[in-house]
């Protein structure tokens, strides 16, 4: 395992307990765990004070090596993962819905790490070689994924597939991915296998060449003066990725009459938008946040189908720290996934 101790901490290995499985749980070997921004503002208490020491990951693949006596979904030797939450309270409108994200029943969602569970313990994250989950908040990766790259699947991958499904990216509609990091770039190689006409919305052309190899067909650099003028009222759907914390209103301007645009990037802090320019094109501002278990298996399989997965770099353990810097600096090409055997026996 790997752990964090202070929000300017280092990572270092660390020895933690996973429990046996219930009748209802399994055990698997955690052989990969991506890097998700969200793992670096919860590591430095941007988000809030996180519980130290802190294991983050929640984007999990492994294998099965031990199951319950009554789960019937998995086998040992399985290809599994985990995303951003182990458990819920299984009852309200939300769970029996299947979003179990929006969880209100008692307990709520339990996140994958840095929440308190039913046993009143803090979950431990995907930077781990093990981990015990209920079956029903475990996902089959389809054997046709290599796991390393489909590990970031678990969080970018249903982030992203929710929004465009809702809103309908297929054929014939003309969708903007804005932002093309980690989340951005599975983003655009998503929206193209659903069949839609892809535009990549970046701030400069450093990753032009990616773009259009992941299947954009346009690649529009916010930099060059007019750039967005150039593009006003094109889009049927626009996705934002990023975490810009600004006036939307030129992005937002860039949907057609009736489109939609929506946000995955979570900006902390307050966007501005206008509401007249909103007016004038009648277009309908949403976000959303990952997707329910069942949502979540469906876009697996959507991968598995058309051999998509994230570009990632390997890194080993005593890589993450250096890691998170370069996140911070978009210096990763796209989304770093750590290998848990190069943590050390402990
Ligand atoms: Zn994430
Ligand atoms: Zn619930």
């Amino acid at each position: 395992m790997r752990c964090i101790d202070s929000p300017d901490g280092l990572f270092h290995p660390t020895t933690i307990e996973r429990r046996e499985p219930g009748p209802n749980e399994v055990l698997f070997d955690v052989l990969f765990a991506g890097i998700c921004h969200s793992d670096i503002h919860t590591a430095r208490s941007e988000w809030g004070q996180a519980h130290y020491p802190l294991v983050p990951g929640h984007e999990l693949a492994g294998i099965v090596t031990q199951v319950g006596e009554n789960v019937t979904g998995f086998q040992v030797g399985d290809h599994v993962g985990v995303g951003c939450f182990v458990d819920s309270c299984r009852e309200c409108e939300s769970c029996l819905a299947g979003k179990e994200q929006f969880c209100t029943g008692a307990g709520r969602t339990i996140w994958t790490y840095n929440t308190l569970d039913h046993y009143g313990k803090y979950t431990d994250g995907g930077y781990s070689t093990a981990i015990t989950v209920d079956e029903k908040y475990l996902l089959h990766i389809p054997d046709s994924l290599p796991l390393d790259a489909a590990a970031p699947l678990l969080c970018a991958g249903i982030t992203t597939y929710s929004p465009l499904r809702k809103w309908g990216a297929g054929p014939g509609k003309q969708v903007a991915i804005v932002g093309m990091g980690g989340l951005g770039h599975v983003a655009v190689k998503i929206a193209v296998a659903l069949g839609a006409e892809v535009s990549v919305i970046s701030q400069t052309r450093s990753k032009e060449d990616d773009g259009r190899r992941f299947g954009a067909v346009d690649y529009i650099a916010t930099s060059e003066p007019g750039a967005l003028k150039r593009v006003a009222g094109k889009f049927d759907l626009v996705l934002s990725t990023v975490a810009a914390e600004e006036d939307i209103t030129p992005l937002v301007a860039t949907c057609k009459r009736g489109g939609v645009f929506v946000d995955v990037g979570m900006p902390a802090g307050k966007s501005q938008l206008s509401l007249k320019a909103l007016c004038g094109i009648q277009a309908i501002v949403a976000a959303s946040m990952i997707g329910g278990i069942p949502e979540t298996q469906e876009m697996l399989d959507f991968c598995g189908e058309h051999g998509i997965t994230a570009q990632v770099e390997v890194i080993s353990g005593d890589q993450i720290s250096a890691a998170y810097d370069n996140v911070v600096k978009s210096r990763v090409r796209y989304r770093y996934v750590i290998d848990t055997s190069t943590f050390p026996e402990v």
